[in-house]
């Protein structure tokens, strides 16, 4: 049996577990995924304990994204963006992938939108720099918005046909955009959106990272507007398809997957 799972702290009630064993139960793959929580400065230990114990693959969330990159080979993405969110132990030493990048674009891609033209990703942290990274290689220039101004000017200058913005700009730079995507915390758990109601469009798909709740503030006033809306399940779906068809070499079963992380979410 291949054992799979996420290390994290606190990794909390996370719905990753059920949403890969569905998949494998679907496939029929002998596999489990659990959950590990090692403590805070422990990252590149837990990397090191889990490929002694033969663990086939890890996804890795807060605060140890960065700290793996030490006990692993990252690929070129996830070198770049500076962070490792799965890893696959079939090589020596593990390889450090980052999905969440295209977990926003298939997410977005899924709905039917085009990642050609101007984007507005707001926020400059872990998930921020994965989406602006994922959208500019897609083909987008990307527009990075950010509370502290500093950091998005920092990650500007790193991403291909990047800008970096303090989020007073935001209804400038939405006027031409036709992606929007909210990478930052503001909305987790309360009805706060980062974004001014007015500078949102018909002409735009949005994408919010958050996803507890599901209907976001900013997601309620982008349909208002008339706009492509995108919840941050389906990221946090395609990441996990994304690591799961790297790991086990198949095609994801992905309406089961999303199936079993919506009544995760119901819960
Ligand atoms: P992070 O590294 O801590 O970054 C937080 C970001 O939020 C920073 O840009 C920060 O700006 C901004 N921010 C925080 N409070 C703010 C406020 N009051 N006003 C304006 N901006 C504020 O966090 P992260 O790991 O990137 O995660 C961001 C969100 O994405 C979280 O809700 C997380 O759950 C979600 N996420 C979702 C997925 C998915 O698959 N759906 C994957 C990854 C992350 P400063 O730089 O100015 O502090």
């Amino acid at each position: 049996m291949d054992v799979y799972g996420l290390i994290g702290n606190p990794v909390g009630h996370s719905l990753s577990p059920p949403m890969h064993e569905a998949g494998y139960e679907e496939l029929g793959i002998d596999a489990r995924y659990v959950t590990f929580e090692p403590p805070a400065d422990d990252g590149a230990k837990a990397v090191e304990a889990a490929a002694t114990l033969d663990v086939a693959g890890l996804n890795v969330t807060v605060p140890f994204k960065q700290d793996v990159l030490e006990a692993v080979a990252p690929d070129d993405l996830a070198a770049r963006i500076g962070a490792v969110n799965t890893i696959d132990f079939a090589t020596d030493p593990p390889t450090g992938y980052n999905t969440d990048a295209v977990g926003a674009t298939r997410a977005l891609e899924d709905h039917g939108v085009t990642l050609s033209g101007e984007a507005v990703v707001v926020g400059a942290g872990g998930a921020g720099r994965a989406v602006a990274f994922g959208l500019a290689d897609a083909g987008m220039s990307v527009a990075i918005a950010n509370r502290t101004v500093e950091k998005a000017h920092a990650l500007a200058d790193e991403v291909p046909n990047a800008t970096g913005h303090g989020l007073d700009e935001l209804g400038d730079l939405l006027a031409d955009a036709s992606v929007l995507v909210n990478a930052t915390t503001v909305g987790m758990k309360e009805d706060r959106s980062p974004v001014p109601a007015d500078a949102l469009h018909g002409d735009l798909a949005v994408l919010d990272a958050v996803y507890d709740p599901i209907e976001t503030r900013l997601l309620r006033e982008a349909a208002d507007a008339g706009a492509t809306t995108v919840d941050g399940a389906w990221m946090l779906l395609y990441q996990g398809v994304e690591a799961f068809e790297r790991w086990t070499g198949e095609s994801a079963p992905v309406e089961t997957m999303n199936a079993a992380l919506r009544a995760g979410l119901d819960e």
